[in-house]
């Protein structure tokens, strides 16, 4: 795996004066340390790097940006790069649509008055989803083309070629669910179905899994009890924040529970959105690959001895 860095530094034009004159000089006196210095130029106020984890580069202007971290972007993140061998060794995936094309159920979320419809049982308190009560209903036209999308609550659609190769290959741990168009059929409609996985893991091995430790009294309702969890994703170098999703880890022994998908016993994001992650066997991988189905990432899963402590 490579980790690059994207990281920018910068200057505020709306210091005063003096203090612009002075972080000019500074930035580029940090590019010209960085071995940048032929970037800089005085009305360019913004200079954005990827540098991967280890280059010299990288760890002088992290040093640099301690004496003076209001110069270092707001955003700088981690991206992880695995090669092809990494996601072909990997018995577990995280697995995810890469887009969200697909709105939300129609009658559920535009609809309103007479004509809404809940697509979910929900915690009156937080929102949560505590069942899905019947088909989900969007607009299809809006799956144009594409083999996988999330819809905006993370209900993952498939395109009906992809649905039928998970059934032909008799893959287990899933239901489809039928997804209807919210008008009158159109020509050409597309049959679409909702991947609803059914077989839930046990929980991941925590730590080394690690999860954000912000807003704990935010992520859990104290009615229905449903409480949702982030990657830990917020790292710092001295006075510099990054962002950065870290790893997820399961005990060896999960491996006995597994099916060709499954979702994690934890849910994921805010309350009222909370969705587990879907997790996928290396043969469900290999046929996606094989059969080239489009628009869905994958990331290795760890897997560690590992007992509750
Ligand atoms: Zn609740």
């Amino acid at each position: 795996m490579k980790r690059i860095v994207h990281i920018g530094i910068w200057w505020d034009k709306r210091r005063s004066p003096e203090e612009l004159t002075k972080d000019k000089a500074r930035v580029q006196q940090i590019l010209s340390r960085i071995g940048m210095g032929s970037l800089f130029h005085p009305e360019q106020h913004y200079y954005d790097f990827h540098l991967e984890i280890g280059a010299k580069a990288l760890k002088v202007l992290i040093d640099e940006l301690q004496i003076t971290p209001h110069l270092a972007s707001s955003h700088i993140r981690i991206e992880h790069r695995y090669t092809q061998q990494e996601l072909e060794s990997a018995e577990l995936l995280l697995w995810h649509p890469s887009n969200q094309a697909i709105e939300d159920d129609y009658y559920d979320f535009y609809a309103e008055g007479e004509l809404h419809r809940d697509l979910y049982q929900r915690c009156l308190t937080c929102g949560a989803r505590t069942k899905q009560i019947r088909d989900l209903i969007v607009n299809k036209a809006l799956m144009r083309g594409k083999d996988v999308s999330w819809t905006y609550a993370f209900e993952v659609i498939l395109s009906e070629r992809v649905g039928q190769l998970f059934q032909e290959h008799g893959l287990a741990g899933f239901e489809l669910r039928s997804v209807h168009h919210y008008r009158k059929p159109y020509k050409g409609e597309p049959t679409l179905y909702q991947l609803v996985v059914t077989n839930v893991l046990p929980p991941m091995a925590s730590p080394p899994t690690e999860f954000e430790e912000k807003w704990p009294h935010r992520n859990q309702c104290e009615v229905c009890g449903r409480r949702s969890y982030f990657l830990k994703h917020t790292h710092y170098w001295g006075k510099i924040m990054y962002y950065e999703d870290t790893d997820v880890y399961y005990p060896h022994n999960v491996l006995e529970r597994v099916e060709d998908f499954n979702r994690s016993a934890e849910y994921f994001g805010e309350l009222r959105v909370s969705h587990p992650y879907i997790i996928i066997t290396q043969r469900v991988y290999r046929l996606l690959r094989e059969h080239k189905v489009k628009n869905w990432v994958a990331k290795p899963i760890y897997l560690v001895d590992w007992h509750e402590r």
